[in-house]
């Protein structure tokens, strides 16, 4: 892509949107389409967020990349919409139709020079966890963050690397001169007339479930993990194998609610764990069709037109949904799992030995943690509705859990209100 990363400063714009994940690029092209000039901010080093990290969207269970494409395509197409990636908010001041928004751009050090050719990638030899992967594979320290991302251009993650020869390495490894070693944080200003917060979520820390023991065995996994263990671009090239030894995942038990309507941990239901787990179902059984899934659920939740989707996974006889709140989950021989669970309308109690358990975490919106200004959050840190007059607008799960369609839904009215906003002084 041309390089929309420069520009005199400050700069003018009728909107800034932050958080590049699908509901922030469809309030950016939506506002974008009709006429306004935007500015996209993002903290990764490309667009997408979490959809981005998925094999299949549920119900029609293609990948996100067709999605996402399309979308990239557009934002490449209009000259309307100006984004920067490894970018943050710092303040924001003033009112609606007129703040002052303060955005601190990390360095990339690599230029749009960059042509994704991997030589420099070739010359490095510091290693790092893949945060992509959820640490399930390594990376060199200068890399392109996943085959499909948007920008297609490498990052250096200079500061892993401890050997200035090995980074002179890296450097002159380009035929493009495109690795820019002394790249500096930037502070760019934004005057805007309004602005859409769309941060999103990151998944419900597991660790915190204490008898569930993910951490403490390699074979107790996350959903998000298992989306990426079923990708084609994952750690495994989409061979769902169990991390630590390889194993095929024959059998598998899927925790619902691991965390969730929890007062313990976290009280709501996050709305799409139901339908995920149960198109993971579907990643299993198209892989091993001799497989056995186990799902277990407090209460199944998949709202509207999403129940067809539940009812033909039903019909599967080798797929088990069963009630039970699980209260252990241990190892036995050979590291495979035993899921102890409890009926909740009988008492009975069961045990269920599976190759690997997929905890079905929720969402909590990054919110919580980096509260947006001027806006006034519920008691789980979402953005509370009826904040429009502040002239910051909230899209996506930062609103509420959500799935895809709705968070392109909120996206498209986020761009409308923000529009609106911005005409106010
Ligand atoms: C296991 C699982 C599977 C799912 N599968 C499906 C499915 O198959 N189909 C479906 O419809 N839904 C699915 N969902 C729901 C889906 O993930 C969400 O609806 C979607 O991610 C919401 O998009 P968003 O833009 O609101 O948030 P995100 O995807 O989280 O995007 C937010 C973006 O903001 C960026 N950001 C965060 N903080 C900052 C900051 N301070 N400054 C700048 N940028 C920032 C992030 O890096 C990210 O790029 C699934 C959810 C889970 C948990």
């Amino acid at each position: 892509m041309a390089d929309q990363e420069t520009g005199t400063n400050p700069l003018s714009a009728d909107l800034l949107v932050v958080g590049g994940g699908i509901s922030g690029i469809t309030a950016a092209l939506e506002a974008a389409e009709a006429g306004r000039d935007v500015i996209l901010i993002e903290k990764e080093p490309y667009l997408g967020g979490r959809v981005a990290q998925m094999y299949h969207y549920f119900p029609k269970l293609c990948p996100p990349s067709c999605g996402l494409e399309i979308n990239f395509r557009r934002i490449k197409d209009n000259r309307k919409i100006r984004t920067y990636t490894l970018s943050e908010v710092e303040s924001v001041n003033g009112k609606p139709g007129e703040f002052e928004v303060k955005v601190k751009k990390n360095p990339r050090y690599v230029n749009e020079n960059c042509t994704a050719c991997g030589l420099c990638e070739a010359a490095c030899r510091t290693e790092i966890d893949n945060p992509f992967d959820f640490g399930m594979s390594k990376i060199k320290a200068i890399h392109l963050p996943h085959l499909m991302a948007y920008p297609m251009r490498y990052v250096l993650h200079k500061d892993v690397v401890k050997d200035q020869s090995e980074l002179e390495d890296i450097a002159k490894s380009c035929p493009y001169d495109s690795v820019v070693l002394d790249d500096e944080p930037k502070t760019l200003t934004f005057n805007v007339g309004a602005v859409v917060w769309a941060t999103g979520w990151k998944p419900f820390d597991a660790s915190k479930i204490e008898n569930l023991n993910f951490g403490k065995y390699p074979h107790i996994i996350t959903n998000m993990m298992m989306e990426r263990l079923s990708a084609p671009n994952g750690p495994t090239s989409g061979r769902i194998l169990r991390p630590g030894d390889q194993k095929e995942v024959k059998r598998i038990a899927f925790v619902q609610c691991a965390g969730s309507r929890d007062e313990n941990y976290l009280p709501y239901c996050s709305g799409v764990c139901c339908m995920a787990s149960l198109k993971q179902t579907t990643y299993i059984r198209e892989q091993y069709p001799d497989s056995e899934v186990f799902v277990f659920f407090i209460d199944a939740r998949t709202p509207g037109r999403l129940e067809d989707f539940y009812m033909k996974i039903q019909d599967d006889e080798n797929v088990h949904i069963t009630r039970g709140k699980v209260a252990e989950i241990t190892e036995v021989d050979g590291g495979d799992m035993k899921v102890k669970a409890e009926n909740t309308l009988t008492g009975e109690m069961t045990e269920t030995v599976v190759d690997m358990v997929v905890l079905a975490t929720g969402m909590v919106p990054n919110t919580k943690d980096s509260p947006p200004p001027f806006v006034k959050l519920d008691e789980y840190g979402f953005i509370a509705p009826g904040n429009e007059q502040t002239g910051i607008i909230g899209s996506g799960v930062v609103m509420r859990p959500q799935e895809v369609s709705v968070s392109v839904q909120d996206g498209t009215a986020a761009a409308l209100k923000s529009i609106i906003a911005a005409a106010r002084r």
